[in-house]
């Protein structure tokens, strides 16, 4: 009896640690590797000690363990096991919580929609009625003639009213729920026209943006693509890839003043109003020489990813020459970009 309850004591104890380890191990994306185990157990076990609390020091604010934490702490990380500083994680968690806020944001419409629906069908119902009653009392007092009694009149009155105030009720009601509805939709609206994974405005808000240009000012566009891209999936994986879209895009963010958007998967279009070829190609230069100066390396293993360029075509012109031309024109100077080399930037005649 005693030894079975000293297993049962110890059951739901090493339980509740073995889980603990597993949410350790999931919270740092750690795989189940024995290294991992032995920190994760050392760390659980012993919450006063100095591995514990050298751990809580790094991870405070909810920060993950990297693999060079890790060695620091004495432990071995497992090369090419899922270990993160948190960044991309939090842009994955961003991407699957945007995927569910749009779809909850529709849901949420679509309800709206529904119960806007209902109240006007409502309304529409009771305003039919109403007239239908109106009519009748109209012909009731109409037939009744001089014996129509105050006190009837008095009746058929509060009633009137009080269906009035029904009716304007409903309206009310009505009305809220259009200004919801406008609200939603502008939210979703919003939504539709950002990319998820770098959070820049996508191809439909470059074209909208385009679009509602003053057609008499100078304008610049800009096409960048990044160089062998391919070989960043190839080499090191998506995920990897994906991250050095997130890199090129906030790069060229912090270096141009305009719009930058994700027009395809590895290629942005950035737009200049009111800015010269010479002007929009000296930060587009800048923006690569930014890039050229950025050492990324494959967080999980430190790895050296190289240096990541992009090429860039360049075109002036007005809002006028329509949208397509001059894109085409950035195009063709992209394209001879690539053909001489890539990593530059070259401006269209
Ligand atoms: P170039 O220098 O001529 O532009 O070569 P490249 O390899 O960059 O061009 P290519 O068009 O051959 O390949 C582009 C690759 O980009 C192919 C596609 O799988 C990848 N890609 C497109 N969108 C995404 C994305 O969102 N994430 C990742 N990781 N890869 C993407
Ligand atoms: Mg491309
Ligand atoms: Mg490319």
């Amino acid at each position: 009896m005693a030894s079975k309850a000293i297993d049962i004591r110890e059951g739901s104890t090493g339980d509740r640690l073995f889980a603990q380890i597993g949410a350790f191990l999931s919270a740092h994306r750690l795989s189940p590797d024995p290294a991992h185990y032995a920190l994760a157990h050392e760390v659980l076990s012993n919450a006063a000690g100095l591995i514990a609390q050298r751990v809580a020091a790094i991870t405070d604010g909810g920060v993950r363990l990297t693999a060079q934490d890790i060695t620091s702490l004495g432990g071995q990380a497992v090369i090419g096991a899922p270990v993160d500083d948190g960044q991309d994680a939090a842009a994955d968690d961003a991407m699957i919580a945007d995927a569910a806020t749009h779809e909850a944001m529709i849901e949420r419409i679509l309800m709206q929609i529904d119960g806007f629906g209902d109240t006007m069908r409502n309304a529409h119902a009771e305003a039919g009625d109403f007239g239908r009653d109106l009519a009748r009392s109209a012909a009731l007092i109409r037939d009744a003639g001089p014996a129509v009694t105050s006190e009837q009149i008095g009746r058929l009155t509060d009633d009137m009213i009080e269906r009035v105030q029904r009716a304007e009720a409903r309206l009310d009601a009505a009305r809220r729920e259009t200004d919801e509805l406008r609200v939603a939709l502008d939210e979703a609206r919003g939504s539709a026209r950002t990319d998820p994974l770098t959070d820049l405005p996508n191809r439909r808000a470059f074209d909208e943006a385009f679009a509602a240009l003053d057609r008499s000012k100078v304008i610049t566009v800009a096409i960048c693509d990044i160089d062998h891209f391919k070989r960043v999936n190839d080499n090191f994986g998506h995920a990897v890839g994906d991250r050095v879209i997130r890199s090129v895009a906030k790069t060229l963010r912090a270096e141009c003043r305009c719009l930058v958007a994700r027009y395809g998967g590895e290629e942005f279009a950035l737009l200049f109003e009111g800015v010269t070829l010479e002007e929009a190609a000296r930060q587009v230069e800048h923006a690569r020489h930014a890039m050229t100066l950025r050492r990324l390396r494959v967080r999980e293993t430190g790895e050296p990813i190289g240096v990541v360029s992009f090429s860039a075509g360049v075109a002036e012109g007005t809002a006028s020459e329509g949208r397509a031309a001059l894109m085409a024109r950035a195009d063709a100077a992209l394209y001879r970009a690539k053909d001489q080399g890539r990593a530059q930037t070259i401006t269209a005649p």
